[in-house]
């Protein structure tokens, strides 16, 4: 059995969100092919797609995850992250798709690799469900 505990959310801490790639395309120093971005939000394929459409969005608000609430501004986190759950479904429809699954990974365990908070849209087949 996996002698790690789920939720080792004092590794997940040790990441600054600042360091990671993520980051660097908010900033704009690493460019990208931009699906859609406005002033709380970019979104981008996936590089790694797992379904015809996998598309990211990530907030312009340096965050590691949902799991790092109580270490950001609560009024900003609350404003970027209504704001993308808002513009999603016009995401969606920018990559022509109107069923698609939405998943955020939260810590090592549950598959985040990069420690800064993204949405992934994930669609354009039929998903199978447990998604696990
Ligand atoms: P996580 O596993 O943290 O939930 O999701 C990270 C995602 O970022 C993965 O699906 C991975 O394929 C994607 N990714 C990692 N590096 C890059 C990159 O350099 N460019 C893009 N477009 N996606 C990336």
């Amino acid at each position: 059995s996996d002698p790690v505990k789920p939720g080792a959310t004092e590794a997940n801490m040790r990441i600054d969100p600042k360091d990671t790639f993520f980051a660097k395309i908010v900033n704009g120093t690493i460019p990208v092919q931009k699906v859609y971005e406005d002033d709380y939000c970019i979104a981008f394929d996936d590089i790694a797609p797992v379904a015809p459409v996998h598309t990211l969005v990530i907030p312009k608000l340096p965050v590691g995850g949902v799991g790092d609430v109580a270490h950001v501004d609560l009024a900003k986190y609350k404003e970027h992250m209504g704001h993308i759950m808002a513009t999603i479904p016009h995401i969606a429809s920018l990559k022509g798709i109107d069923s698609y699954r939405l998943v955020i990974n939260e810590g090592a365990h549950a598959g985040q690799s990069v420690r800064w908070l993204h949405v992934h849209i994930i669609g354009g087949k039929s998903l199978g469900w447990p998604p696990y």
